[in-house]
């Protein structure tokens, strides 16, 4: 099937009178007829639901078209973006354990590396997107388990180089996970250039409506886990607190990752979304393929009226040539750039604040890449925890706009930006 149909019939496959939506599966539990029919549950030794913190039929649905679309072997649903991450990274990634990631990540990602997983024991060490082969070897460590990167990063839109790092990851053994929540699976596969896992937040495009919180776990199925036994001992040693199971060997490449972050890390951590979120999600997925052709449309249109105007300092977006990132653009995102913008006014901190002010139909929200377009100023507010070098490092300079061109009419959008920047 063509990713379109994917994105409209995937997943969930009704049979002969029953429903053509997939059903909301509003129940916490699921009843069986003997303990031992529920035993074999626990003891994953049969398939099926027992409870929905480890799997609901609605999520696991909506899962299956996720993996569909990106060419995946497994996924799972969570409950926010930086759950999919946090478990992509800690499912292989523990205390004495070293990750390599690219610098240019969205904030709360950042902060979740550099702060939080870092009070568990797991360093980092945050390398440019943009650097050599050679300097990407040098962030490897003995220890180390992961490298992670954005495809197009949030807010800083650069363009990583899938092959480059992917390339890097392999030598070391290690497998690429990718965020891949700005291109989506329509813009950009991260698994066919090379990636093993890609995480999403669905809160962005996927839902694509501002309605639903929610992140995605998809597990490409060919890292060869067991090939380097002794760097991942959670997937290919026994696992106690499963009766001794062995993940790598009892699910193969294709289910072992997602095995264990469902049956481990949601069981003891509980980051579950609901199945009414993932029935909105789903709506969203019906018409993703729509809708990212508009917003790269739209996108494309702004930053070329932005670029001439005269009270814009730069424009940041790799679909305009020129652009740093245009020529990875060309090879990783032929189909568009995704609908965020990012630019400089003129006169900085204040003339941005001012003309944000004085948008109308761009309204102010921390929020990105939904139907209606909205802006922000990462320094005051997703990003203010960072001092002006980590900001430059992640590349989100003090002046920096980011603005996520909706659906609306290109022609309406840019007369706003054109009143508002007369105001700057
Ligand atoms: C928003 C975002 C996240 C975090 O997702 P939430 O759903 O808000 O938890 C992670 N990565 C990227 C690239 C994002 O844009």
């Amino acid at each position: 099937m063509n990713i379109e149909t994917i994105c409209v019939q995937g997943g969930y496959c009704p049979g002969s009178g029953e429903p053509r939506q997939i059903p909301i599966v509003q129940s916490t539990t699921f009843k069986y007829d003997t303990s031992e029919d529920m035993g074999k549950l626990f003891d994953l030794e049969a398939e099926g639901y027992f409870y929905s913190r480890l799997q609901n039929p609605t999520c696991d649905g909506v899962a299956k078209k996720i993996a569909q679309l990106e060419g995946g072997a497994a996924a799972m649903l969570t409950s926010s973006g930086q759950a999919a991450n946090f478990y992509a990274v800690f499912n292989i990634a523990s205390c004495g354990d070293h990750v390599v990631a690219s610098s240019s990540i969205y904030g709360g990602t950042y902060n979740l590396f550099a702060v939080t997983m870092k009070k568990m024991g797991v360093e980092f060490t945050f390398v440019s997107p943009d650097c050599s082969p050679e300097e990407l070897d040098a962030a490897f460590r003995p220890n180390t388990k992961a490298v992670f990167g954005e495809t197009i990063a949030n807010p800083a839109l650069t363009v990583l180089d899938i092959e480059k790092f992917a390339s890097a990851a392999h030598s070391h053994g290690v497998p690429l996970i990718v965020d891949n929540t700005f291109a989506t699976p329509i813009l950009c596969r991260p698994l066919e250039w090379g990636a093993d896992i890609v995480t999403h937040s669905t809160t962005k495009y996927m839902d694509g409506h501002a309605a639903a919180l929610g992140g995605c776990i998809v597990d490409g199925g060919k890292f060869d886990w067991m090939a380097h036994a002794d760097k991942f001992p959670g997937l290919c040693t026994p696992d106690e607190s499963y009766h001794g199971v062995i993940y790598a060997q009892r699910f193969g490449r294709e289910g072992a990752f997602i095995q264990k972050a469902t049956a481990q890390l949601m069981r003891d951590l509980g980051s579950m979304m609901s199945p009414q979120s993932a029935f909105i999600l789903n709506l969203g997925l019906e018409s993703l393929h729509v809708r990212m052709e508009r917003h790269c449309e739209n996108a494309q249109a702004v930053a070329e009226y932005l670029q001439k105007h005269p009270k814009i300092t730069w424009v940041r977006y790799s679909g305009l040539p020129g652009d740093a990132y245009h020529e990875a653009a060309k090879k990783y995102l032929p189909k568009g750039s995704c609908g965020v913008v990012s630019f400089g006014v003129k006169g900085g901190r204040d003339a941005a604040e001012t003309f944000m002010k004085h948008l109308k139909l761009g309204t102010i929200a921390t929020h990105v890449a939904d139907a209606r377009t909205c802006c922000l100023h990462p320094a005051s507010s997703t990003h203010r925890q960072m001092n002006d070098a980590e900001l430059d490092a992640a590349g989100v300079g003090a002046d920096l706009v980011r603005l996520s061109v909706g659906l609306e009419s290109k022609e309406d959008l840019i007369a706003d930006l054109e009143q508002a920047l007369a105001e700057a």
